[in-house]
């Protein structure tokens, strides 16, 4: 993640004030050129670059701009914020110097954790529990799956959790409120103006409550008339908490909300905020507390109120990006087939499928060797559930494939992850039949065919969710034997799942391979040397299939190793050759690939390495 990068940087700070800022350039003796970098207080995942220059401290932000890029305001655009102190080292373009040497912290100060960062987490994670009513490995997927758009949601509507943020009431329904006892000086609250996406800062002053408008400007910040401008109100509550900049005092307690809708305080075991903390005055911290809270459904309308409501005109990336959430994104869980249909026994008891709870629709989703793949309805006792349905061509010659497709069902029974399509049942009837959850966009490759304006981003999504569902069938010592881009099927254009283990097999404890007894029907180019040359099959095999798939998702489903017959690949593989890195792939990604594509199986990476890569580069390009 860019944040991790950052963070191993010897002169990054944190999240530190501009005066603790100043005050460590004077301990490095303030030198002209002399240069400390930290987390920005007021943008969303910016920066600030704190500079000594003639005996003078001088602060810039550097915003992370629409375009995944960073740059400070007006200057040149960069890859991330190290390559903008790289350019500023040798021009100053606009800086009162150059950048000439870095303060490094001094030995112990590690870089300073955000107010939001310790509660971000701890909010997902309950926002998911709740929004979506998951538990255990589910929910644990669905956090590491959709990380960058959860942190999102998170992060505008954090506020929406915090006890001085009172909804939607009038000025003269906060007084009372804030001159009800105990009557601290500095004693605040936030009321909602209006659906336009302004606010109201209330504080106690003495005898007096003060009202300063919260508005939203053009690009969707939030500020103070003339005040400074921040992405989130609880940023913005952060910064006066440690300085009054123009109100009568600072933030100090927050005035609790009297309804009691979910409000019951909750520690969450953050460490109390140090005695020396400027935002001491608020009762150990300001932010250190939530409470539980119900979290409204996204693209719910009043939960997107108020952050979402200024939508053409509307440049804050922060803000453009929550918008296409709602809009387009939506998420696995969001769907039928996230949570386990076994998850509730009432429903799914057996795997035998009564025929006359099933139903078959006109028109083919596929079709095979083995006969056609249709799309049905399967009645169980509370609901009906969509299904695809693999109907087995009648035929007396065809006794192998039916052996074929209960292998199948049995691997497919044994499994159980969101990443991968899980069956329904068997039914035996006019045909035998394999039931299983519906991926109504069908494979992969085709989708990507078809859909060439999608981005890098969405690929990598999509690419990590294969690689979960992956680590999921090393974990369970499965092997795959056939992972293609033909065989991942979607569900949304942001959800896939892997499907068609008609090849595969569960490995024995002994074994942490599979031995083929000789050549089948095998797919050459997606299986790796050891493979061919000894018919040993593993999770390493599967990972360099993984590669192949790779490449076939950042191709946008092009044929790998195109005009080439089986033999010449293998020929090419032994000779140390691998394909090209596809046209606009990310050099990260196709290095790798090349790592999935490592000849020697045991210095070949496993899922559980693949995956985490695969999952901080995600994170990083969707920050
Ligand atoms: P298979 O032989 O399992 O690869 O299935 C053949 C084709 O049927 C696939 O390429 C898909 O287009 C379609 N198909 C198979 N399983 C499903 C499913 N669970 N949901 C939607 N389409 C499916």
């Amino acid at each position: 993640m860019m944040s991790d990068k950052v963070n191993a940087l010897s002169f990054f700070f944190g999240n530190i004030t501009r005066e603790e800022a100043e005050k460590y350039l004077r301990q490095g003796g303030m030198g002209d050129g002399l240069y400390l970098l930290r987390q920005s207080r007021n943008y969303l995942g910016g920066y600030a670059l704190s500079v000594a220059c003639g005996s003078q401290c001088y602060h810039y932000t550097i915003e992370r701009e629409l375009n995944d890029t960073y740059a400070i305001a007006g200057g040149q655009s960069h890859r991330d914020p190290v390559d903008v102190i790289n350019y500023h080292s040798q021009m100053s373009d606009g800086l009162v110097c150059l950048l000439k040497k870095p303060y490094n912290r001094p030995r112990g100060v590690e870089p300073k954790v955000g107010p939001f960062e310790d509660l971000k987490e701890q909010l997902i994670r309950e926002y998911v529990k709740q929004t979506w009513n998951l538990q255990g490995a589910a929910l644990e997927q669905a956090i590491i799956s959709q990380w960058p758009q959860l942190e999102k949601l998170i992060a505008t509507t954090a506020h929406e959790k915090m006890p001085w943020f009172h909804g939607k009431i009038t000025r003269e329904d906060s007084e009372p409120r804030l001159l009800d006892p105990p009557r601290t000086n500095g004693k605040f609250l936030i009321r909602q103006r209006d659906n336009s996406g302004s606010y109201a800062l209330c504080l106690l002053d003495g005898k007096s409550v003060m009202h300063y408008r919260i508005d939203r400007d053009k690009p969707g910040k939030l500020c103070i008339p003339d005040g400074k401008k921040f992405d989130t109100l609880w940023q913005l509550v952060e910064h006066y908490s440690y300085k009054p900049d123009g109100l009568l005092g600072v933030l100090t307690v927050p005035c609790q909300r009297p309804d009691g809708e979910g409000v019951a305080f909750q520690n969450i075991g953050r460490p109390p905020v140090p005695r020396n903390h400027p935002g001491q005055g608020a009762t150990g911290g300001i932010l250190s507390r939530i409470k539980s809270y119900s979290f409204p459904k996204p693209g719910n309308k009043k939960f997107m109120a108020g952050f979402l409501s200024k939508t053409t005109d509307n440049l804050n990336p922060y803000a453009t990006r929550v918008e296409n959430t709602k809009n387009k994104e939506a998420m696995p869980m969001d769907t039928a087939v996230y949570e386990s249909p076994y998850a509730d026994p009432d429903e799914l008891r057996t795997a035998t499928i009564d025929r006359t709870q099933l139903m078959l629709e006109d028109g083919e989703l596929g079709s095979g060797n083995f006969g056609t793949v249709l799309k049905g309805i399967y009645k169980m006792r509370k609901s009906e559930k969509q299904v695809a349905v693999k109907i087995l061509k009648n035929d007396d010659n065809n006794l192998a494939v039916r052996d074929e497709m209960l292998r199948e069902a049995n691997v497919m029974q044994q499994l159980d992850n969101p990443y991968i399509v899980r069956m329904i049942g068997i039914c035996e009837a006019e045909n035998l039949m394999l039931v299983m959850e519906l991926a109504d966009l069908g494979p992969l490759n085709k989708y990507l065919q078809k859909n060439r304006q999608i981005s890098v981003r969405n690929i990598t999504e999509l690419v990590h969710q294969v690689s979960m569902g992956m680590k999921y069938l090393e974990e369970h010592n499965f092997v795959h034997r056939d992972l293609a881009a033909r065989n991942v099927l979607l569900v949304t254009q942001h959800y896939a799942k892997i499907s068609d283990f008609g090849l595969s097999k569960a490995l024995t404890e002994e074994e942490n391979y599979y031995k083929a007894k000789g050549h089948g029907k095998w797919p050459v180019k997606w299986y790796a040397p050891e493979c061919m040359n000894y018919f040993k099959f593993s999770c390493k095999s599967d990972v360099w299939s993984f590669g192949v798939l790779m490449w076939e998702a950042y191709s946008l489903g092009l044929k790998p190793y195109k005009g080439m017959k089986g033999n010449e690949v293998i020929q090419i593989i032994e000779s140390g050759q691998r394909m090209e890195a596809p046209l606009n792939c990310p050099l990260e990604m196709y290095e790798l690939m090349k790592k999935c594509w490592t000849y020697k199986a045991d210095e070949r990476p496993g899922f559980s390495v693949v995956e985490p890569r695969l999952r901080d580069y995600y994170y990083d390009i969707s920050q």
